[in-house]
């Protein structure tokens, strides 16, 4: 089938960039990891701050941005932190591969670059857990490399400034090139925060603020009255859903029994309350009972966690049992005994969190 042209708002000024610099020197956002006018930024902090920024909102990344800082204000300091370490303390923003590639990419920073992030794209790809947007990101922010940013902000303000109306995801090369059509030369870092601003702040997703955007003039997505309808995006498959128990094991010194999960994979390294596999069918009393970690007298408590990861809904319904002493000493030396008034810094990963709370509300 023949592509569909583009609709096309005549008599539209070209957006410059120098248009959107301007903007971005007065309503530039204040934000921890960023450096103030006239500063060098610091490539660790832009680095720690874009991998934390992966698929997580600002307000999410706060916190622990500056914790990781307050904590471990070098790459070589958190290079030299036990990873189990890093993985607690990232516990709760989700996506915990981040977390294992950042300690190694610490790593190999301070063994390989002399504590130095190298200050090319190519160069910061090969490092573990950058990709190409961020190692634009890095480039571009922390040495003022001419390097094209494209995130999803960028990708809404392009589609809506030259209406593009062929839908995501396959109108990303499109994107990228009119993005990489305008990215000046110089202030590539300024220019690339300056459009995540505009579409953070300005070029919202819904009811875009057009009348104090600095684009208004060549926006032709406005023009066309379109705008707030792109990007287009191509209908969504259907998340599958996935099943799983949990077993929620409590001592009589009021300690329950956690463990860590393997390194690799899905949450690796975490830790967790102990369960059965996740799977799509639902998982009867009986197959639940096989799977638990001992033969005890499992209560099922009411209640459903429910989580959503990536690829997949997961619903954890959960059992729990009181431990005799010698069940206790059977579960073995991987397990970690946690007292209950500590759960809280038990460095759950938020699935697990849920069911403990549900768990702990049950059996008050
Ligand atoms: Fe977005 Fe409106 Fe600016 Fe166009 S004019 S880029 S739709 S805020």
């Amino acid at each position: 089938m023949a592509k569909k042209p583009a609709p096309s708002a005549p008599n539209s000024p070209l957006p410059k960039s120098g248009d959107l610099l301007a903007w971005y020197d007065r309503h530039r956002r204040r934000l921890p990891w960023r450096a103030l006018p006239g500063r060098h930024p610091d490539p660790y902090a832009v680095w720690l701050s874009e991998i934390m920024l992966q698929q997580t909102t600002v307000t999410a990344v706060k916190p622990y941005y500056e914790t990781f800082l307050a904590r471990w204000p070098t790459v070589e300091d958190l290079a030299n932190a036990p990873v189990a370490d890093v993985m607690t303390a990232w516990a709760g923003l989700g996506y915990y591969a981040r977390a294992r590639n950042l300690h190694k990419c610490a790593g190999v920073v301070a063994a390989d670059h002399s504590a130095q992030f190298p200050d090319t794209e190519d160069a910061l790809r090969a490092l573990p857990g950058i990709g190409p947007y961020t190692a634009a990101a890095i480039a571009a922010i922390a040495f003022g490399r001419h390097a094209v940013v494209v995130d999803g902000n960028v990708e809404r303000v392009m589609a809506r400034l030259f209406a593009v109306t062929d839908p995501l995801p396959g109108s990303k090369h499109r994107l990228r090139e009119l993005a990489a059509g305008l990215t000046p030369k110089a202030r590539a870092g300024d220019y690339a925060q300056g459009v995540m601003d505009l579409g953070a702040t300005v070029c919202t997703p819904k009811s875009p603020a057009c009348v104090i955007c600095p684009w208004v003039e060549s926006c032709q997505g406005r023009k066309l009255g379109i705008a707030e309808t792109l990007p287009r995006k191509a209908k969504k498959v259907e998340t599958p859903l996935r099943h799983g128990v949990a077993f929620w094991m409590l001592r009589a010194d009021g300690c329950v029994a956690l463990q860590r999960r393997p390194p690799k994979g899905l949450l690796g390294g975490m830790t967790e309350v102990p369960g059965s596999a996740w799977r799509s069918k639902i998982w009867s009393a009986s197959e639940a009972a096989a799977a638990a970690p001992l033969k005890a007298k499992w209560r099922a408590l009411p209640g459903l966690v429910t989580h959503t990861f990536t690829h997949f809904r997961l619903e954890v319904a959960v059992r729990a049992t009181d431990l005799t002493p010698a069940q206790a000493r059977k579960l073995g030396e991987g397990v970690i005994w946690t007292p209950l008034t500590h759960i809280g810094r038990a460095g759950l990963p938020s699935v697990m969190a849920k069911v403990a709370a549900l768990a702990m509300r049950a059996i008050e």
